[in-house]
């Protein structure tokens, strides 16, 4: 049957009761698809950034995942691991969104200020509407508003487009450096200086030979970098998979920092970029520490 969507109140949802009507199914234009218990959806009322969820289910239902089960025991989980995306980085999403839907060039796009704000992560469509504005504002759409909105990438979208991937909000930063050395000193080096420096500053270091992990290890690697916020790259010992995995991140636009001991040599490709050359791990630590506050910023709790 259909009816008014549990979630997000889209008038036209369709529903699918389960046994007792104690869980319902529902397909909904506007937060997608989900699966979802009578104690769940009481709960749901009172939680705070609802959109988010609904953002979050619609993005699973354009990328053809399965609905998603909201019980009451992993609703709070969900809504913890949620992002908190920035005002620029929801008109990339809504770029995007414009771009998926774009099958040539120029092609003009309708997109529905009710429906599909979700997709910008939007709170409603006040702020859809703000942020397609401004996309136009700078140049990166063009808009004719008659019914509804209609939108065509321009050529410096397209150029934006290339230029930018979407960083996740994470807290994860990606240690690249030699842990295999025989004197064990690195590991060192990693638990007294780097590790301490980017807990202290919020966040939560990664490193490939802590992972178990069955794939092979570049795509692993390749994923965790994607995943990570910033890298540090410590490249003493001079190991290629340390400069690989440095030229990767930056790459993809992610701040690398890189660290060496006093008087290693450094490769000479990077010689180019800044480095912390530290003698001893206290100096390393709180080096590290005030690179990562000036360069990144100190990890702040997610807005509520
Ligand atoms: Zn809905």
């Amino acid at each position: 049957m259909n009816g008014k969507c549990p979630l997000c109140d889209w008038p036209d949802a369709e529903l699918t009761y389960g046994e007792f009507g104690r869980s319902v199914m529902a397909k909904c234009l506007r937060c997608g698809q989900f699966n979802a218990t009578e104690d769940a959806l009481h709960k749901i009322k009172q939680t705070k950034d609802i959109h988010k969820l609904w953002a979050h289910l619609r993005e699973r239902a354009e990328r053809r995942e399965p609905e998603l089960e909201i019980t009451a025991t992993n609703l709070q989980t969900i809504m913890d691991n949620l992002p908190s995306y920035s005002t620029n980085e929801k008109q990339l999403l809504l770029l995007r969104a414009i771009e998926k839907r774009t099958s040539y060039p120029g092609e003009e796009v309708t997109m529905d200020s009710e429906k599909d704000f979700p997709l910008a992560w939007a709170k409603k469509s006040a702020e859809f509407g703000f942020l397609t504005e401004s996309l136009k504002d700078r140049g990166l759409i063009s808009r004719l508003d008659a019914y509804g909105v209609h939108v065509t990438i321009t050529a410096n979208g397209w150029d934006y487009l290339d230029k930018h991937e979407i960083q996740p909000d994470t807290d994860q930063v990606f240690v690249a450096m030699w842990f295999s050395d025989e004197t064990g000193e690195m590991k060192n080096v990693y638990e007294e200086g780097i590790k301490k420096a980017v807990n202290e500053t919020g966040y939560k270091p990664i490193r490939m030979d802590e992972l178990l992990h069955v794939e092979p290890i570049n795509a692993k690697m390749i994923s965790e970098i994607k995943n990570s916020k910033f890298v540090v790259a410590e490249v003493t010992g001079e190991r290629q998979n340390v400069y690989f995995e440095a030229g990767y991140a930056m790459a993809l636009n992610k701040p690398v920092i890189f660290c060496a001991k006093k008087h290693k040599k450094i490769h000479f490709d990077t010689q180019m970029f800044p480095h912390i050359i530290w003698e001893e791990l206290e100096e390393l630590k709180d080096r590290l520490c005030d690179t990562i506050c000036a360069v990144i910023g100190k990890k702040q709790k997610t807005k509520v």
